[in-house]
C-alpha cells in the first residue's frame, strides 16, 4: 500500500501504542474513498472528555472520520482477530470493515482507541464490502450512548458520518461509517487468533501489552497470567450483571465481539426486551436463541472458557493440566461473581441496600410473576419506587398488571423486608429512581428515528431519542411517549446485523 499523505491537523495527538508495540498484530490500511463525506452526528460531550478540538463544519474532518484521509499522527491499521461465531471457530476474522486510526489520551491521561467502523475493505474484508449503512451505524450511536448513561461500561461513538454512497443491502441504503471510541478492540479473539496459530511469542506479547494496558496493577503478580484471567472475568461477570439488570440482550455474544476491556462492544443486533421474558431473542441470525437474555450469563462463560484456552502455556508451560485447573477455578469464580453482582444489582432495584442470600427467593418470585403477567420489565421497576409514594404511584404500578391480585402478595412481602432497611420509605424510593431508568432506548422509537434518517435525512428524531436516553433517570415532562413499551400493533419485533 502506497504511504498515505497526511493531513496536518490539531485535532487528535495520537500515541499509537497497538500498533508501535504489537506489529504483526494487524495490516496497516487505509480506507476507501468517501464521494462525500458528511458529519451526521457529533458527540461534543465525548470530544470535550477526550479533549478533542474537533472543528465539525471543517471538511477535512469529515474525510478523516470517514476513513478516506489519513490525519498526522494517525497510524490507520486493521486488526487481526479469529472467534467462535455461534460456536464454530473461525481462525481469521478481523477488521473486516473497520480500521484502528489510532489511539488518544483523556485530560486524565486514559488511553482510547479512535476506530472507524465502515470504512471500506480490508484483506480481512472475506468477501464482503467493507461497508456499513446508516441505519445500524445510528442504531450503535443510540445503544452505546444509552448504556453509557445507564452506567454500564461500553464502547461510544464519536460521530455518524455518511460517505454519500449508496450501498447495496436489501435494496439501496445510504452509506455510513461510526466513528467510535473504546478503551481498546482487544477482544477473545485477538488471543484466539494467536493460539490457533500455535504462536506462543505473539500470544505472550499480546498478553503483556493487554495486561500493562487495562491491568496494570497486575503485571507484578506472581502468575500474572492467571490473575489477568481472574480479572477480566470479574468485570465481564459484573457488565453482564448490568445488561440484565436493565433488560439488554447483545444478541451476538460471539467471542470476537467480547472485549478484554470489560466493555460492552459491536452493537448489532441488540435490543432492550419490552415485556419481561427470559427467553427473549431479537436477533433473525440467531434462531436457536443461543443469545437469548437469560442465556448470557453461560455465554460469557462459555467465551471465557475460550479465552481460557489461549492462556494455558502462558500460565503453566510444563503442565497444562495444573493451567487448566486453576482456570477452570477461576471460571466457577466467574458464576458465583455474577450471581453475587446480579443479587445486589437486582437488591438495589427492589430498594435494598444490601441484598443478601435470602433476598434470592423474593426476586425470582417477583420476576416470575413479571413473566406471567407479561408486565413491561422497565416500567415495573419506575413505578415499583414510585408506589412508595403514595396512592397515585401504587395504581400506576397496578395498571401494569392485568390481574392486579397476582403481585399483591409479593408486594406485601416487599413492604415487610422493607421494613428492614434502615432508610426511610422516601429515601428508599429515591434511591429506586437512581438505578430504575425511565428512558430506553425503546425498539419501536429507534426504529422510527433510524427510518426517518434513512428514508428522509432527517435526523432530528435521532437528535431527541438521543437526548432522552442520555438522562435516563431524569422524569421530564412531554417525554411519556419515551417512556412507554411498544404499542400492540408495533408487532414481534426482529433486529438484523447490520452489515
Ligand atoms: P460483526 O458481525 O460486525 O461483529 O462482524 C463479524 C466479522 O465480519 C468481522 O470480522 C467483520 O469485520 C466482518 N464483517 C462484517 N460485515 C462486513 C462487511 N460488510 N464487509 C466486510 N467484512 C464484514
Ligand atoms: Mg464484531
Amino acid at each position: 500500500m502506497v504511504e498515505p499523505i497526511r493531513i496536518p491537523t490539531r485535532a487528535f495527538s495520537f500515541d499509537n501504542s497497538f500498533a508501535r508495540s504489537l506489529e504483526g498484530f494487524y495490516v496497516t490500511w487505509q480506507g476507501a474513498e468517501a464521494p462525500q463525506p458528511r458529519i451526521v452526528l457529533f458527540n461534543d460531550a465525548l470530544a470535550d472528555k477526550l479533549g478533542l478540538s474537533l472543528d465539525t463544519q471543517d471538511v477535512v474532518l469529515a474525510e478523516i472520520l470517514a476513513g478516506s484521509r489519513v490525519a498526522e499522527g494517525s497510524e490507520p491499521i486493521a486488526m487481526a482477530y479469529a472467534g467462535h461465531q455461534f460456536g464454530g471457530f473461525s481462525p481469521q476474522l478481523g477488521d473486516g470493515r473497520a480500521l484502528l486510526l489510532g489511539e488518544v489520551l483523556d485530560k486524565d491521561g486514559n488511553r482510547f482507541d479512535i476506530h472507524l467502523k465502515g470504512s471500506g475493505p480490508t484483506p480481512f474484508s472475506r468477501g464482503g464490502d467493507g461497508k456499513a449503512v446508516l441505519g445500524p451505524v445510528l442504531r450503535e450511536y443510540i445503544m452505546g450512548e444509552a448504556m453509557h448513561a445507564l452506567g454500564i461500561p461500553t464502547t461510544r461513538a464519536l460521530a455518524a458520518v455518511t460517505t454519500g454512497e449508496q450501498i447495496r443491502r436489501q435494496g439501496l441504503k445510504p452509506g455510513a461509517v461510526l466513528a467510535r471510541v473504546a478503551s481498546s478492540h482487544i477482544r477473545v479473539g485477538t488471543f484466539q487468533f494467536f493460539a490457533a496459530r500455535g504462536a506462543w511469542d505473539s500470544l505472550t506479547k499480546l498478553a503483556d501489552y493487554t495486561i500493562t494496558r487495562h491491568y496494570p496493577d497486575l503485571m507484578d503478580k506472581e502468575n500474572r497470567y492467571l490473575a489477568f484471567f481472574q480479572a477480566v472475568a470479574d468485570r465481564q461477570a459484573r457488565l453482564i450483571a448490568q445488561w440484565m439488570q436493565v433488560g439488554f440482550i447483545h444478541g451476538v455474544m460471539n467471542t470476537d465481539n467480547m472485549a478484554i476491556s470489560g466493555e460492552t462492544i459491536d452493537y448489532g443486533p441488540c435490543a432492550f426486551m419490552d415485556q419481561y421474558d427470559p427467553q427473549t431473542v431479537f436477533s433473525s441470525i440467531d434462531r436457536q436463541g443461543r443469545y437469548a437474555y437469560a442465556n448470557q450469563p453461560q455465554a460469557g462463560q462459555w467465551n471465557l472458557a475460550r479465552f481460557a484456552e489461549t492462556l494455558v502455556p502462558l500460565i503453566a508451560p510444563d503442565d497444562h493440566n495444573r493451567a487448566a485447573e486453576m482456570l477452570t477455578d477461576a471460571l466457577s469464580d466467574y458464576m458465583a461473581t455474577y450471581k453475587q453482582a446480579w443479587l445486589s444489582g437486582m437488591g438495589r432495584k427492589i430498594g435494598l441496600f444490601a441484598a443478601s442470600g435470602r433476598d434470592t427467593a423474593l426476586i425470582q418470585i417477583l420476576l416470575g410473576t413479571l413473566q406471567g403477567e407479561k408486565v413491561d420489565f422497565t416500567q415495573f421497576f419506575r413505578r415499583l419506587g414510585n408506589s412508595l409514594s403514595g396512592e397515585e404511584g401504587k395504581a400506576g404500578l397496578l395498571a401494569l398488571f392485568e390481574d392486579p391480585e397476582s403481585i399483591a402478595s409479593w408486594l406485601a412481602e416487599w413492604h415487610t423486608r422493607l421494613a428492614d432497611e434502615t432508610r426511610p420509605l422516601e429515601t428508599i424510593a429515591r434511591d429506586m429512581a437512581q438505578v430504575n431508568p425511565l428512558y430506553i432506548p425503546r425498539n419501536h422509537m429507534v426504529e422510527q428515528a433510524l427510518q426517518e434518517a434513512e428514508d428522509f435525512g432527517d435526523f432530528r428524531a435521532v437528535r431527541r431519542l438521543l437526548e432522552v436516553v442520555s438522562h435516563p433517570y431524569d422524569e421530564r415532562e412531554g417525554l411519556e411517549a419515551f417512556a412507554r413499551p411498544a404499542p400492540s400493533d408495533f408487532g414481534p419485533f426482529v433486529t438484523y446485523c447490520g452489515t
